[in-house]
């Protein structure tokens, strides 16, 4: 037996109101456009659940597609029987055989929408936790903290029957909080924290530094792989590449001491705000973690953080590095992330880089650096953008 429907929970349930309704209708639009190609799907809202009718087209495709819906919260394979005793009993023996180990213990929770159906809740309960037993003689009745439940609804025209539980994404639909720009490096840090901000609802566009040809073609290719991982979560996605190699050399010979990374980072700090304010973003996001390097003290912070007006956005401030390494893992970028390449903030390093830099200090530095607005904005001016879609395994980003 084949699961026929699919039942999915939109999820926010903290969510009220306005709000709500505003997330639901967006999630709602997310899934329809990811379902796009299977278009024999037919879906019924139903009170923050959603319940997609398959007629014929296979589950295990389908899967994948909606384990990658942000403001999905769960969703469940669904064996549907007509409301007849023995088919509801092999339903509910298919629906425990789906899932992906067998559990210890179970229960039975049985809704009865319809009231004409013969036998009541308890009944039910009785006579299919009484089937499922026969069958799977070693699992164990715990209505407490059971490892699985076997859902049954009794509806008006057949009974809808459920164990498997997939956990969805979770967070916001995408881009229902707004737009920001991703300072997106080849590193670990920023492609987990781009994965976050996605999660939480902003649409991104990333901006990726170049020092071509101190950093090679290959580095930016790595950034475009990662770029594409996000695209999985949120359908094609800018990647503007921003040419870093005048501005930092120019930088470089003017200034080598220790507050040259403060400087080159507030320069970059610079360029993303304008890039944002041609695409119309409202905020910054960057993968700094609080203590990791000697730019990512308060101090440090504070001081390149004030080179901009819109806010700068940091998931990973209060996270582990362990932390951060299982959600790369997770979302499949770590292995990305750790191939060797080359960081344009890593060239011409300083000896010893200022872990807590003076704002009068550097505004003065760079106030004699006359031709650096100038630097900013061709390397603005310079960028190219490209639109990086998913991988092939889950390209449904045509579909955004
Ligand atoms: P990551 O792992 O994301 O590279 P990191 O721990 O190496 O982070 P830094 O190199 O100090 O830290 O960079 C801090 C943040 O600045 C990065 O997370 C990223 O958001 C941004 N950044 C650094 N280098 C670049 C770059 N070449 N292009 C765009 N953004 C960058
Ligand atoms: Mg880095």
């Amino acid at each position: 037996m084949k699961p026929d429907v699919i039942v999915l929970r939109l999820g926010e349930l903290t969510l009220k109101g306005k709000n709500r309704h505003r997330f639901e209708k967006a999630v709602y639009e997310q899934i329809r456009r990811a379902m796009r190609p299977y278009e024999k799907l037919t879906f019924v809202r139903d009170f923050g659940r959603v319940y997609v009718e398959l007629n014929g087209e296979s589950y295990a495709d389908i899967e994948q597609r909606l384990r990658n819906i942000l403001g999905l919260a769960s969703f469940s394979p669904v064996y549907s029987a007509p409301l007849e005793l023995e088919a509801i009993e092999a339903a509910a023996l298919a629906a425990m055989g789906s899932l992906d180990e067998a559990p210890a213990t179970f229960k039975v929770t049985v809704r009865r929408v319809n009231k004409r159906f013969p036998y009541d809740s308890q009944e039910m309960n009785k006579r299919i936790g009484g089937a499922v037993l026969r069958a799977m003689p070693e699992l164990k009745v715990d209505v407490n903290a059971p490892a699985a439940e076997l859902k049954i609804e009794l509806r008006e025209q057949r009974a809808l029957i459920y164990s498997r539980v997939i956990q969805g994404v979770g967070g916001f639909p995408l881009g229902t909080n707004g737009k920001a720009m991703l300072m997106l490096s080849g590193g670990i840090d920023s492609p987990v924290a781009g994965y976050l901000a996605l999660r939480q609802g902003l649409k991104l566009e990333a901006v990726h530094f170049h020092s071509y040809p101190f950093t090679s073609e290959k580095s930016q290719q790595k950034v475009k792989e990662l770029v594409s991982k996000l695209a999985e979560y949120a359908g094609d996605i800018k990647l503007h590449l921003v040419p870093f190699t005048n501005l930092q050399t120019r930088v470089h010979q003017a200034y080598k001491q220790n507050l040259l990374i403060t400087i080159l980072r507030r320069a970059m700090f610079r360029i993303t705000e304008k890039l944002a304010e041609e695409q119309k973003a409202s905020a910054i996001v960057t993968g700094e973690s609080l203590g990791q390097v000697a730019s990512q003290t308060l101090g440090s912070m504070n001081v390149i953080g004030r080179a901009v007006g819109l806010p700068v956005l940091q998931p990973l401030i209060c996270m582990e590095k362990q932390e951060i390494i299982r959600v790369a893992e997770m979302i499949d970028t770590f292995t990305i992330s750790i191939q060797p390449h080359e960081d344009c903030c890593t060239l011409f390093l300083p000896p010893s880089p200022s872990t807590n830099p003076n704002l009068r200090v550097v505004e003065s530095i760079e106030g004699h650096m006359d031709w650096l607005q100038e630097e900013i904005d061709k390397a603005v001016a310079e960028t190219q953008t490209v639109w990086i879609g998913a991988g092939k395994q889950a390209a449904f980003s045509d579909y955004f």
